[in-house]
């Protein structure tokens, strides 16, 4: 047991890896949990996620979530199954989008039978859950008996994520979940912290930067018009959350512009469709330029040629859709969803392209793809990629190395050392180094399971 000055770190998982995010905060009496998401890689979700916690869960007093993207979130109906009884707490938008992508996920899971996952996964576990969720705004303070004080500062990564900023003993920790790649075109840029004691940062893409953010949008207005000159179909897998809002935004800017001409634009997710008027909902939350744009009277969401087909036989319909045309789809590393019966129908063909624009873990048919992998099998088929592969890497939701340090520059005098989670280790070991090298930092990459004691 701690001693009251110092606190305990257990990197549960999401250290070496980029996802299944879920580290434990303990001292004075206290457990905390800071996410709990799933581990995803080849399969979307993991058998290892149906272990065992390596707590027990009844006995934590609170669950602070950064974000409600699936590797931050995914494992909370599990913890529920597994006893806990604490509070929930998040920023607002958090937790709305969280119990759809709950709703989602248990959707996918439902015929789990084998791993118990349809017992697991149940509404009755998700509703308990949302029962337990209590939400607060950005910088507004949570006080927690035994001198703990909580608050969430806008990470820039998805609509209503958090960097979680904890005070205990005078000390600030900062755990940064994952982090923006700011400048977004709706979301407010990452905000500084400057005052960290110790940081627990991502390190998603700290061995890469991104292509200049300015190219990014003529990038896509390019491979968009190949396309429609080559009279294709356009593919572009997304996350259906941020990525798809993203694009939507700028596809409707070109539109509404006269960049590019009118043509069939669907986005072909339900569960993206979702989360899009989740998006319209909380407008409050864009950034001033986005605002504007919206306050001028432009629905961003909402353009000639776009269609949001809902309906699975909307979506085959597709198919007979004659080209060019734009086809959004999930999921983003095309390990499962509606995107894949695409894949199938279009990758063979030398006139269509696939656009990928986020980040593909290894194992995915998405990373297969991205590495240029020219035999793939898709749905029990295999098939030779004939197919353009484009990539545009300027859209990514994370920071790149350069950006990662310099968030770390800002409170590079006051931080006694920084944990360097949720990345692959090659990505951890060189932002480590960068980190030591240009800013004079201590770093520490922890292993999944290790505890660490901090001093406060
Ligand atoms: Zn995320």
């Amino acid at each position: 047991m701690a001693n009251d000055k110092n606190l305990k770190i257990t990197f549960c998982s999401g250290a070496g890896t980029v996802t299944g995010s879920n580290f434990l905060l303990e001292g004075n009496g206290k457990k905390f949990l800071i996410d709990c998401g799933l581990v995803q890689g080849e399969k979307f979700i993991d058998d290892l996620n149906w272990n065992k916690f390596s707590y027990d869960a009844s006995t934590i007093d609170i669950l602070f979530i950064s974000h409600a993207h699936i590797d931050h979130i995914g494992r909370i109906p599990k913890l529920i199954a597994e006893g806990f009884n604490g509070k929930i707490v998040s920023t607002i938008p958090t937790k709305e989008i969280t119990e759809v992508m709950l709703a989602d996920t248990a959707h996918l899971l439902s015929k789990d039978i084998e791993n118990g996952l349809d017992k697991i996964y149940t509404k009755e576990n998700i509703e308990k859950a949302m029962s337990l969720w209590e939400t607060i705004e950005y910088g507004q303070k949570l006080n927690v008996d035994h001198g703990f004080q909580f608050s969430y500062k806008d990470a820039g990564h998805i609509l209503g994520s958090g960097m979680l900023e904890i005070i205990y003993n005078d000390k600030k920790i900062v755990f940064t979940g994952d982090l923006g790649n700011s400048p977004s075109p709706i979301l407010k840029d990452t905000e500084n912290i400057t005052d960290a004691d110790y940081l627990i940062m991502e390190s998603c893409y700290g061995d890469r930067n991104h292509e200049e953010r300015s190219e990014r949008t003529k990038k896509l207005e390019k491979v968009i018009m190949d396309n429609y000159k080559r009279e294709g179909t356009l593919m572009i897998p997304v996350f259906s959350l941020e990525r798809t809002q993203e694009i939507l935004y700028e596809i409707n800017n070109m539109v509404e512009g006269g960049k590019i001409p009118k043509m069939p634009i669907f986005l072909d997710s339900p569960l993206a469709i979702k989360l899009t008027a989740l998006y319209r909902k909380y407008e409050k939350y864009f950034n001033p330029q986005a605002l504007k744009i919206i306050n001028s009277g432009d629905d961003v969401f909402s353009f000639l040629g776009l269609k949001f087909t809902e309906d699975t036989e909307d979506s085959k319909a597709i198919l007979r859709v004659p080209n060019p045309k734009i086809i959004m789809a999930g999921s983003g590393m095309s390990n499962g969803g509606r995107i894949i019966h695409h894949e199938k129908n279009y990758l063979p063909n030398k006139n269509d392209t696939i656009l990928l624009i986020g980040y593909q873990a290894i194992g995915t048919l998405g990373r297969l793809i991205v590495d240029k992998v020219k035999k793939v099998k898709i749905l029990g088929e295999d098939l030779v990629v004939k197919a353009n592969v484009v990539e545009i890497s300027g859209y990514s939701g994370h920071k790149d190395s350069d950006n990662l340090i310099n968030f770390v520059e800002n409170t590079a005098k006051t931080v006694r050392k920084v944990f360097i989670v949720m990345g692959e280790p090659r990505a951890s070991m060189f932002l480590s180094q960068k980190l030591r090298d240009n800013l004079n930092v201590d770093t520490y990459i922890p292993e999944t399971g290790e505890e660490v004691m901090i001093e406060c």
